[in-house]
């Protein structure tokens, strides 16, 4: 399984001399198998460069099929979906789970996304791609050989948020954004879930120590918890805030990495980075 980096910032996109170098695209992440599968795990800004190189393929032809795993409707993992062409080429076949909110079934949210006040495209009917909305369960559910399982991190009814984790042949991604670990159950309920993951990719935003008023994420710290704990081999931190420009990230990745060799930790960490091709 191949994973690619296409959107690795959160809130909002950050254009800007200073964020060459890991980019400026909103959530999303492209995992590819062996048998040719294509999942992408959010549908932030980065679902349009993605979209960009997938016109090279079979999507041109519209004989393409993605499917969508989004893990809440914020705009920073969803505003993304309508742009590529890919979208717009019938033929093409797109997937789209995630989780439904209390104020209605997530076909409904997309939908209103592109209600004309907000998008010329005018609603999902005029979404010339075949595509299905599908809630997410606790159920597995295969693409391929790929198995993907879901679980869900926030309760809140208005915007339930869903971590995901992808298999291949005993290797696993698992994808942890925009989480908060309130009490210990979620946490222990996280750790099992990335349990000897391949590969973690966690939203960490910020430190322990960084005075922000931000009270949905988890911090680079907890996501580092969480890798050790879970036996994880590779941790790429993710979702970076929009004031971290590319000198501070190489200086946190450089901070971690030393605290963790001065732990003795074996994990692998990195901040993830757009266009980066990981070998799950
Ligand atoms: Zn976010």
């Amino acid at each position: 399984m191949k994973a690619q980096f296409w959107g690795v910032r959160g809130y909002v996109p950050t254009p800007g001399a200073a964020f060459l170098r890991y980019g400026g695209n909103t959530c999303c992440v492209s995992l590819r198998g062996a048998g040719g599968e294509l999942l992408a795990l959010d549908s932030g800004t980065g679902f349009c460069q993605l979209g960009v190189a997938l016109m090279a393929d079979d999507f041109q032809a519209g004989r393409g099929e993605l499917t969508l795993l989004i893990t809440h409707t914020y705009w920073d993992h969803f505003l993304g979906l309508p742009f590529p062409g890919i979208v717009h080429i019938p033929g093409n076949q797109l997937r789209i789970y995630g989780p439904d909110s209390a104020r209605g079934p997530l076909e409904m949210i997309y939908d209103n996304m592109l209600a004309p006040v907000y998008s010329p495209v005018f609603g999902l009917a005029h979404i010339a791609a075949t595509h299905s909305f599908h809630p997410i369960s606790s159920e597995p559910f295969q693409v391929g050989q790929l198995t993907v399982r879901g679980m869900p991190l926030s309760r809140r009814a208005q915007s339930p948020i869903w971590a995901y984790r992808v298999e291949e042949a005993g290797r696993a991604l698992v994808y942890i954004t925009d989480a908060r670990y309130t009490d210990d159950a979620i946490w222990r309920e996280a750790v099992h879930f990335a349990r000897d993951a391949e590969v973690l990719i966690h939203s960490a935003p910020y430190l322990r120590g960084e005075a922000v008023r931000d009270y949905g994420h988890s911090r680079v710290e907890d996501a580092i918890e969480l890798a050790l704990e879970a036996g994880v081999r590779r941790l790429y931190l993710y979702h970076h805030a929009p004031t971290r420009t590319d000198d501070d990230l190489d200086a946190l990745v450089a901070r971690c990495r030393g605290e963790l060799a001065a732990d003795g930790q074996r994990l692998d960490l990195d901040a993830a980075r757009e266009g980066e091709i990981v070998e799950v």
